[in-house]
């Protein structure tokens, strides 16, 4: 499968990787936003939230306990966004669910 995050989970393709386990992998974003900003994803192809069903969302709430963990080793006690755009409106651009975590300066809301 032509999928980005796929190859960089089977490591075809580089990442500056901050955790992985068996089911996720989180990495810097490649075009930072905020000071900190990593992307943490499912190492299984999930296309996007319109993908999660009872079958993968053990995964997503893994995913969400390491995000908690990487907020404190991180020292994001002032606060952080946790974000997944979906689909074309949403504005995803890699079709492979990812969320962005972006921390480290003061976030404005709403999103544009
Ligand atoms: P989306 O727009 O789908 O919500 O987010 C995709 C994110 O992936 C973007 O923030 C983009 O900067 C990041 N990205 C795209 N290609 C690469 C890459 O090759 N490596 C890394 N580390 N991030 C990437
Ligand atoms: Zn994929």
């Amino acid at each position: 499968m032509d999928c980005l995050f796929c190859k960089i989970i089977n490591g075809d393709i580089p990442c500056s990787k901050i955790y992985e386990d068996d089911t996720v992998l989180a990495f810097n974003d490649i075009d930072p936003q905020a000071p900190v900003h990593f992307l943490i994803i499912p190492k299984q192809h999930i296309k996007s939230v319109d993908e999660i069903n009872s079958g993968n969302s053990a995964i997503i709430a893994h995913i969400f306990e390491v995000i908690a963990k990487l907020a404190t080793q991180l020292e994001l006690a002032d606060g952080y966004r946790v974000v997944t755009n979906c689909g074309k409106d949403g504005g995803q651009s890699v079709g492979h669910l990812h969320f962005h975590i972006l921390g480290k300066r003061s976030l404005k809301w709403p999103p544009g």
